[in-house]
This record gives C-alpha cells, structure tokens and sequence, in this order.
C-alpha cells in the first residue's frame, strides 16, 4: 500500500472512531482532502484511492490543478478555501464549484456576478472569525446575519454554512470550544426569522483539521478539511 493509501484509510479510520464515539454517523462527515502545495498528480493517485473531494489555497496553483486534471473533472469536487483577492475571484467563480473562505459582501457579489450561467450556483460558506484578535480573516460573528441575508439574495451563490479557522491549540477543550462556538451560531443562523429558509439550505459546518476533527466532530462538523494528515508536511515555496 502506498503511503498516500496509507494516510487516506486512516484518517477515514479517525473519522468513523470520532463519529461513532458521539453517536454520529461518519456519512454525514465529508472528507476534504486539501491539496494545497501538492501536486496534480498527487491529487490523482488520491483520486484513484476513492479520494473525490479536494480543497485548494491559492487561486493560481488550485486553478493550474483543475485544468490539468480536466479529465476528472466531471468526477472532482474542487473546493477553495483561501482567502480570496478581489482581481483573482473571476478565476475561483469560474473553476471551483464550492467556496469556503466568504469573508465579505463585495467578494460574495463579484462571485455572483462572475458566476457563469451554465454552471450550478456556486456553493459558499461564510468564513467567521471565531477566536478574534490574532486571526484577521472572517467576519465577526455579529455581522453573520445581515452578510448571509444579502447572499441569499444572490442566484448565482448558494449559502450552505459556515466555516473557521480556529487558533491552532493542543488542548482538546479549547478546541471544542471554538468548534462549538461554530455550530451555535450556524443554529442561530438556522432559526433566524430574518432569513428565507426556502431557499437556503444551511446545512454544512467546514471546521475541523488534521490535528483537531476529532473535536471537530464532536462538536458537530459535516465537512473536515484535511491536508497534512493525508499528503504529508508541506515545504512552501
Ligand atoms: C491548509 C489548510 C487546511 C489543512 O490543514 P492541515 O493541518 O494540513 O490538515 C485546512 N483548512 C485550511 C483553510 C487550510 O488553509
């Protein structure tokens, strides 16, 4: 067995034991394999392992991967979960089909806006930024409703939750804490009277890395994200 093999079955493993130790079935958690800084040829042995689902950083690299795999591409679900320039967001609307990382009202509208009409609404969470201070990406909690309110509105978006990322911590508690923060307020979100539930389908919670989806699970994620644990370390260039 290859270690990419290797990797991949256990973090499944990971998955299922954190699922089943809180009475949650590992089919309701989606397994995003990032593949930032990796090749698209690592992405197609992952591929060939059973691997579907892959979350991309950087627009430049992620939309080299989604070309150069055009091939799969009927059979890839390709996520961007970088934080996102507003000159680069024509290349994410046109070549990812979900979006992590909305962390403002004007990219969500160039999104909209660039989103070409013979693909499906683009499928987007809402980036929150949970432990304030040090970590400048994602919007504050209290701007949560008005900013999903406007998505909502948008035809070529689609809202399905929310995303974070948290402190890095060791300590399992603080990292449920943060995850939990997460989920309550993707629960306020879903009882929101100001929001029109006919048309949203609130349902994803994007939290939860290598070092941390076992409380990430716990804690109720449907969508870990998951780089190292499966490709190994990253060198940056
Ligand atoms: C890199 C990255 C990950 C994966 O992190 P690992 O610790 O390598 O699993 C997940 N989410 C985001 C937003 C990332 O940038």
């Amino acid at each position: 067995m290859s270690a990419l093999q290797n990797n991949l079955s256990a973090i499944k493993e990971r998955i299922h034991q954190a699922a089943t130790a809180c009475g949650r079935s590992a089919q309701d958690i989606k397994l995003l394999a990032v593949s930032k800084t990796f090749s698209a040829e690592d992405v197609r042995d992952a591929f060939s392992f059973g691997q579907k689902y892959f979350g991309e950083n950087y627009v430049q690299e992620g939309v080299a991967k989604v070309l150069e795999l055009k091939d799969l591409r009927s059979s890839i679900e390709w996520h961007f979960i970088g934080p996102i320039q507003s000159n680069k967001s024509k290349d994410v609307a046109e070549n990812f089909d979900w979006v992590h990382s909305i962390d403002r009202i004007k990219i969500a509208q160039r999104f909209n806006d660039q989103r070409p009409s013979h693909l499906p609404p683009l499928e987007v969470c809402v980036q929150v930024n949970i432990s304030d201070e040090m970590s400048k990406s994602g919007i504050q909690p209290d701007e949560l409703v008005d900013i999903c309110q406007k998505i909502s509105a948008m035809p070529h978006l689609r809202l399905r939750g929310l995303m974070s990322i948290p402190e890095p911590t060791e300590d399992v508690q603080n990292q449920k804490k943060s995850h939990h923060h997460l989920r309550e307020l993707l629960i306020k979100l879903q009882q929101s009277t100001v929001l029109d539930h006919q048309k949203l389908q609130l349902d994803t919670l994007s939290m939860g890395m290598s070092s941390d989806i076992e409380a990430a699970i716990t804690e109720g994620s449907t969508m870990v994200r998951v780089g190292t644990a499966i490709f190994g370390k990253r060198t940056y260039l």
